[in-house]
């Protein structure tokens, strides 16, 4: 098994086979889990054999923590594809997190709604309350000095009930919650 750096956030599956598996005997690689489904048992085993059932044993940079099916996983893989690579860390925080929007039956997160709901990587979520202030004008038509009363923290208090916030490596990840 392979060595990875912190920054990777390629979604990767260990792939072996499961009778071998069974007999004891770990038969299998990493592979990049958009791939997952195209691996073939000869490829497992580096030449034709007859157990035909593959496994993903073992995951990397996906936010679950279970065994699944190659076709499972390549599902994953494509979904992590369709967001932006630097992106890729906040919607693994954001399925992780718990709170998200799944798409179909399974737990796969939809990679639309992360794209509308994700509002970015910030220091803390009053840094975000501070600049969505300045954006949207909260106080422009207010007088500085009556602007110096506002009760930022209650305002700060109460926008956070609309947003998810996930902890980052360093600061936090700020999602929209609708
Ligand atoms: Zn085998």
């Amino acid at each position: 098994m392979t060595a990875m750096t912190a920054t990777d956030t390629t979604p990767r599956v260990w792939i072996g086979c499961l009778a071998c598996y069974n007999a004891g005997r770990l038969v299998g690689d990493w592979h990049d889990a958009s791939d997952a489904d195209e691996v073939t048992t000869a490829d497992v085993h580096g030449r034709d054999s007859s157990h035909d059932e593959l496994w993903c044993f073992d995951l990397e940079n996906i936010p679950v923590r279970r065994e699944m099916s190659p076709s499972e996983a390549a599902e994953w893989g494509r979904v992590f594809y369709e967001v932006d690579e630097h992106q890729r860390a906040a919607l693994y925080a954001w399925v992780a997190g718990g709170d998200y929007v799944s798409e179909g039956a399974g737990d796969l997160p939809s990679a639309s709604d992360f794209e509308e709901r994700y509002a970015g990587h910030w220091d803390s979520f009053d840094d975000y309350a501070r600049q969505l202030a300045d954006d949207i004008g909260l106080l422009s038509d207010v007088p500085e000095g009556i602007a110096s009363y506002f009760d930022w923290q209650s305002w700060t208090r109460d926008l956070k009930f609309d947003y998810t916030v996930v902890d980052a490596d360093s600061g936090v990840y700020v999602f929209r919650s609708s």
